[in-house]
């Protein structure tokens, strides 16, 4: 078959025709046609921009102003004779530009993996045979088959469908949706906005069911052709990369004025202007944290794999943050909080309750359940004993199937439907034989018997009434009480051209259903995680209070039950007064799920709010953290939503959580390392003069410390382990600051503690007569040993640093060993000692250095102790 002509005018081609010229028929192509056509036309994506190339990401790694000055300084050296000083600025500068490149290059990977789980999906009929695949797989001709909140993958003929409707905004720039048909159009020359018989590539399906036949791909489409290329979606700062720019603003003006100190100084005592510009500018290097939001990134990115691994797909690096500081997660209940796995347990029909769970067959209940095998969308393939289709549906079809209610097949011909929504919570269908029409309904029972007035009895229908309205209530208040679900369905006799949005009145009731959907296993005992972490979780539904109710009861959620109706009766300002005692909101609709989410925020809670409707789009929009359904949720939930789960299971939710909190401490515990060792560097050059003393760093050394030994360790924090009690503690506030004054004092206190044993044994071992040399090498090996110590204190809160957990990072004794054995190196071997004008160090020079090191973690568990000690006494 030759590929399909270009510039054929597809809207006035009648569907059977195009179907014809595209070679599909109402099969689809065989997988080896299409595997053929997508050799000819290529992959269906809208042109990229290439990704930045590599040497671009390395050079930007030098757009700094620091190592701009860096690498001045060292040149500077060079020119005024000290080769060794440039070489090795040089070395350390490429160094650290390595390192970043390969941790941005790393983290682009990551994303980029992460991106692909959430690539777009398509349901094609190939051969007959319906599948999902991946939509870059789509070629010209492949049959698409879309409901509502699908993506549309591609430019295609609508070939089929009910009720279609389409949001092209982002084409047409049409803000209202319009409505879809299959008609052929009359004109060749039809604006793209009135190609209502055309669906095309990237806007979206609002309403109905469609089925199209692909026409164009990729850049061949209509958004291919006005698209400019489009852009990798950059990401902006996450709320802690802002402010750990923000502290590295402040810490830059205190760097600058000790640099300014340290010239002044050094010009004063007659030091050669190079030196005193290196040393200047290798102090600058140290104090100011410029390698934090590199490794903030990386840390998340690591926390976005992990997650990724557990079922959530985060969407935005920025969400990993927010998630730990999540105090409520809004969960849907029906296949989040339960499994989604529904069956019908009893029933009442024929005025007498039914028992449906063994394996007897229904008897006499053919006609009452008709409704259940003819409203559906749900298919039974009843050779293989398979189903597809929503849950409820699933149960309903295989409850008519045991009754042998299903309709005769080939029998009824639909001629119209109503697809189920959570805002009208029913489904209606039209079905026609030939000789006469059948109307059937099935939804919440509240809703449908609203729409009835007679009763299905042995004898015919009889009026329903006030009294037999009662008792339905009853037997639907006492189901829900179990949990069960209850569906009522309802049918009458119709006329072809019945209206099915407006004219659903009139009908007899048949039966109400109950089904059963079990709690997922493992979802209470996360609903008591969520509660000993501080965080409330709320289950928000489609079905009645009262099932609702029993089932967060089941999963140990007490607490206020409300329902859409109350909602609406309570203004946005009472809403946010009562938000917190209210636990379950049942029969609520998404424009419900928006005001929960408002109110909840408006006093001041971070909001994880679950969704999988397309309507729950907006809800998601507005949450902290959105969160999609992966299995069960639309295109548009997904692309609106923070976090896509794969499993649609809540207690992912609560892992994500747990681990957000975990990156966030652990970023934390970064800032508190790499800060005390640049207050330390600081404070030691500062003080040295005033204590008489010369400074006691070279600039390599200053370098050293700060990028390749302060780097490994910190980065190992990335890996650390949950704390023990980090989900028994209310989350931290959004707001909370990275350092609170306490901590910043002690973290002063360390640096101060440094610099003073740093220049104690500068001036012990530096005395008159003595080694300067030797002298310089211990104070060097003592302030790197001090930060193999004081990475411990980094790592904890008020708890002690020498627990179980001091074990738990293998990572990061890894990166103390290298550390130590680096050191090592550069003391005692002779080309390093060159370099960094050291001196070989006996043991006892190595044990005080060792000594004075751990004195930070010792006198910080001390204090510790003491704290405690009153606490333990009492
Ligand atoms: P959630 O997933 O938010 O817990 P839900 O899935 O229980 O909500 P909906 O899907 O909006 O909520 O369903 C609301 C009500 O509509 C149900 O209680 C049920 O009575 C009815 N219902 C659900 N699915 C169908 C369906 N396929 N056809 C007809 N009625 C349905």
């Amino acid at each position: 078959m030759p590929p399909p002509e270009p510039g054929t005018f597809w809207h006035r081609l009648d569907a059977a025709e195009t179907r014809a010229r595209l070679g599909c028929g109402t099969e689809g192509l065989s997988e080896d046609e299409a595997a053929a056509r997508r050799q000819s036309v290529g992959f269906n994506r809208l042109p990229e921009k290439p990704p930045r190339p590599a040497w671009a990401v390395f050079l930007d790694q030098f757009r700094n102003l620091l190592t701009l000055m860096l690498l001045a300084a060292g040149l500077a050296a060079g020119l005024v004779g000290d080769t060794t000083d440039m070489v090795v600025v040089l070395a350390v500068t490429l160094f650290n530009a390595t390192l970043g490149y390969a941790q941005e290059r790393r983290a682009g990977r990551m994303l980029g993996a992460l991106k692909a789980m959430l690539a777009q999906k398509a349901r094609v009929r190939r051969a007959g045979t319906e599948s999902v695949i991946a939509a870059e797989g789509l070629v010209p001709g492949d049959l698409v088959l879309l409901k509502a909140g699908d993506r549309v993958p591609a430019d295609g003929r609508l070939v089929d469908g009910q009720d279609v409707e389409a949001d092209e905004a982002s084409l047409t720039g049409e803000s209202e949706p319009v409505a879809k048909t299959t008609q052929a159009l009359d004109r060749d020359a039809v604006p793209l906005a009135e190609r209502v018989n055309m669906l095309f590539m990237n806007t979206v399906v609002t309403r109905g069911r469609a089925e199209m036949v692909v026409t164009a791909t990729g850049p061949a489409t209509e958004m291919g052709k006005v698209a400019a290329l489009l852009d990798a979606a950059g990401e902006g700062q996450t709320p802690l990369q802002e402010r750990l720019d923000q502290l590295g603003r402040r810490l830059s003006l205190i760097a600058a004025v000790v640099v300014a100190f340290v010239l002044v100084q050094g010009l004063a005592t007659g030091e050669p202007l190079a030196q005193v510009l290196l040393t200047a500018v290798a102090l600058a290097v140290a104090a100011i944290p410029e390698g934090l939001p590199a490794v903030v990134t990386v840390t998340l990115a690591l926390g976005m794999v992990r997650m990724a691994g557990r079922g959530a797909v985060i969407r935005r690096l920025a969400a990993v943050e927010t998630l730990g500081s999540t105090s409520v997660i809004c969960s849907d209940k029906t296949g989040t909080l339960t499994l989604g796995r529904m069956t019908a347990l009893e029933g009442w029909a024929l005025e007498r309750a039914h028992a449906f769970a063994g394996d007897d067959r229904p008897v006499g209940l053919e006609s009452a359940l008709a409704p259940a095998g003819l409203c559906t969308e749900a298919r039974l393939n009843p050779a293989t004993g398979e189903a597809v289709g929503d849950p409820t549906e699933v149960a309903l079809l295989r409850l008519a199937e045991r009754a042998g209610a299903l309709p005769e097949p080939g029998r009824w011909r639909r001629l119209a439907e109503r697809p189920f929504s959570s805002d009208a919570k029913l489904m209606a269908t039209l079905d026609g034989d030939g000789a006469a029409c059948l109307l059937s309904v099935k939804g919440a029972p509240d809703r449908v018997l609203d729409l009835c007035d007679s009763l299905l009895t042995e004898t015919g229908p009889r009026p329903l009434d006030e009294e037999a309205r009662q008792a339905i209530a009853a037997r639907m208040e006492e189901m829900g009480g179990r949990a069960l679900r209850v569906i009522a369905l309802a049918a009458r006799p119709a006329s072809p051209d019945e209206d099915l949005a407006t004219g659903l009145k009139g009908l007899t009731l048949h039966a109400l259903i109950g089904l059963a959907d079990p709690p997922r296993p493992g979802a209470a005992q996360s609903i008591a995680t969520c509660r000993a972490a501080g965080i409330t979780v709320k289950m928000i539904t489609g079905d009645h209070r009262v099932t609702a109710g029993a089932v967060a009861r089941e999963l140990g959620l007490d607490g206020e039950v409300v329902s859409g109706a109350d909602l609406d009766c309570m203004s946005d300002a009472e809403l946010a007064e009562r938000v917190a005692a209210i636990t379950v909101f049942a029969r609520v609709t998404p424009e419900h799920k928006v005001r929960i989410v408002q109110a909840l925020k408006a006093r001041g809670h971070v909001t994880a709010m679950t969704g999988d409707g397309v309507n729950d789009a907006a809800a998601l929009r507005n949450a902290d953290i959105g969160v999609a359904m992966g299995r069960t949720g639309s295109d548009v939930t997904r692309e609106a939503a923070a976090m896509v789960l794969t499993g649609d299971d809540f207690s992912t939710v609560v892992g994500a959580v747990r681990e957000g909190r975990i990156i966030t401490d652990n970023i934390v515990k970064f800032v508190r390392f790499q800060l005390s060792t640049n207050i330390g560097a600081l404070l030691a050059v500062l003080l040295a003069p005033l204590c008489g003393l010369p400074v006691p760093f070279s600039p390599i050394q200053i370098l050293w410390v700060n990028i390749i030994m302060d780097g490994p360790p910190a980065m190992a924090l990335a890996f650390d382990p949950a704390r023990r009690g980090l989900m028994e503690q209310p989350p931290r506030g959004r707001d909370a600051p990275i350092l609170p004054l306490s901590r910043l004092a002690r973290l002063f206190g360390f640096g101060l503690l440094m610099a003073l044993c740093t220049l104690g044994v500068l001036w012990w071992e530096g005395g008159a007569g003595q080694d300067m040399v030797r002298a310089r090498t211990m104070a060097f090996t003592t302030f790197v040993l001090f930060q193999v110590f004081n990475v411990f204190n980094a790592r904890v809160g008020a708890e002690s640093a020498l627990g179980a957990a001091a074990l738990a990072n293998g990572k990061l004794w890894t990166a103390l060993a290298g550390i130590l054995a680096l050191q090592a190196v550069a003391v005692h071997w002779g080309p390093a000692q060159a370099l960094f004008h050291t001196t070989d160090l006996g043991p006892a020079e190595w044990a005080i250095a060792v000594a004075l090191g751990a004195s930070v973690l010792v006198l910080e568990e001390m204090r510790k102790l003491a704290l405690r000690l009153p606490r333990l006494s009492s």
